[in-house]
């Protein structure tokens, strides 16, 4: 299974943060470049719903975020057809199994 970045219940903070386009989890932000993390070009992940899962393009942590409605059928039905990878799958199932 691959790491769930959640700080909901710890820091407050978002999980993660696209930035100039890249997806990166809270933990690889800290270490990503500084002119990157202080670009104009960001917004924080894990604040709103989506309805797509996102994954940490650095170290492909599952970058935690409440789903809407479409995001539950869409997990639900990767599950359902076993789309994907399975590592990727049984976090999905880990992490959302509140929503399934
Ligand atoms: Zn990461």
């Amino acid at each position: 299974m691959l790491p769930i970045i959640d700080n909901r219940d710890v820091f407050r903070d978002p999980n993660g943060y696209v930035i100039q386009g890249s997806y990166l989890c809270a933990d690889c932000t800290d270490r990503a470049d500084a002119d990157e993390t202080h670009s104009d070009d960001w917004w924080p992940l894990g604040v709103d719903e989506t309805d797509v899962p996102n994954h940490c393009e650095e170290c492909g942590g599952l970058i935690f975020e409440s789903l809407t409605s479409d995001g539950v059928a869409y997990v639900r039905d990767a599950l359902v057809r076993g789309t994907g990878r399975a590592e990727v799958l049984a976090t999905w199932r880990e992490a959302y199994a509140s929503y399934l």
